[in-house]
């Protein structure tokens, strides 16, 4: 069955009066002629209750999000929810269909860092429009990412911090049924992806879960996923049920990342979610002969989030200012 495909414009009588699941495709036509294609699936359940939206698939290779996402829509059922659900399993069809990874096939733009509000812009400023419009009604969403076939990630769940303390608090709560290490409060404006502090403007209390690495999604990472977004919903009474709470620590630092100002095939020494000392050897560049062009260590005692695993290291290639292609590791320097 082909689901129903909606201009954005139509979407909010799109929807069924009656509880239950729909399936549509959200769509926009970007003035380049590309067309942002959207899928959404609502569960409406038959008691009253907030709305969640568990969306996936923001950088398109990060894809144990994206079966955790589809398996959530199967198995929640209208008749034992309380509020409605919406889900998305992919934010850009044209990127995932592409295997695209992390910066937009279309415009090279990296999505996470793009504040909605600007559908005249490129089409990731519309894409990101478009997205906003769709989920700005919920009281909570969660946003599941992992590691891009060129990363080697930490599994852990940064929580944006700003607005009034319930709001905040109420995101910590979403993050607390994922079953990782370590959860990151966030409070520093220039921290949290623009995407968020435009949810948190709207009043939505909201996460993004890091889970699973190099494009490879496992059976145990999307587990973390769904039984995180089960455990979300009982916390907010939208399913019964006691949520899990397994074991986290809570992370607080100041995030940097190595990178490199020249080209090279990178040789990393180190793994993800390991601690490294001030001064540790993290790796080095060489040429393509093998000869070492340059050598990195740890500017402080830090934690690695994630590391690039792909030995190609581009420095010439910064898409809109944005380090993706020369990125070597990423730290966070803990505070004591
Ligand atoms: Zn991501």
């Amino acid at each position: 069955m082909q689901p129903r495909t909606v201009d954005l414009e139509q979407l909010a009588w799109s929807w069924s009066p009656d509880p239950g699941l729909e399936e549509l495709t959200v769509t926009r036509t970007h003035s380049s002629g590309e067309t942002i294609e959207i899928p959404v699936a609502r569960i409406k359940g038959t008691k009253p209750g907030p709305q969640m939206t568990v969306m996936s698939g923001m950088h398109a290779g990060e894809y144990s999000g994206i079966l955790a996402a589809q398996k959530l829509i199967s198995d929640v059922k209208a008749d034992e929810l309380s509020g409605t659900l919406l889900v998305i399993p992919v934010i850009s069809t044209r990127a995932f269909m592409d295997r695209n990874m992390q910066l937009s096939p279309v415009d090279q733009k990296e999505v996470h860092f793009i504040r909605p509000g600007n559908p005249g812009g490129t089409y990731s400023d519309m894409l990101i429009d478009t997205l906003f419009d769709v989920v700005k009604d919920s009281e909570y969403l969660i946003d599941s990412h992992a590691g891009e076939m060129a990363q080697s990630l930490m599994s852990w769940v940064p929580v944006p911090m700003r607005g009034a303390n319930e709001l905040s608090s109420r995101s910590l709560e979403l993050a607390r049924g994922f079953e990782v290490e370590y959860v990151e409060p966030r409070h520093e404006l220039s921290s949290i992806p623009p995407f968020c502090v435009a949810l948190l403007n709207a009043g939505i209390a909201n996460i993004w879960v890091e889970c699973g690495k190099n494009g490879v999604p496992t059976e145990a990472d999307t587990a973390t996923h769904f039984d995180g977004y089960i455990a979300a919903l009982q916390t907010m009474k939208m399913l019964d049920g006691s949520p899990a709470r397994p074991r986290q620590k809570l992370l607080k630092g100041n995030r940097s990342q190595i990178n490199s100002e020249q080209s090279g095939v990178w040789h990393p020494a180190i793994k993800e979610g390991e601690m490294v000392e001030s001064g540790q050897y993290l790796g080095r560049l060489t040429d393509y002969f093998g000869n070492t062009l340059e050598e990195f260590h740890s500017p402080a005692r830090s934690l690695v989030l994630y590391y690039w695993s792909s030995p190609a290291i581009n420095a010439e290639r910064r898409p809109h200012g944005y380090d993706w292609h020369n990125g070597l590791v990423s730290l966070l320097d803990l505070e004591e």
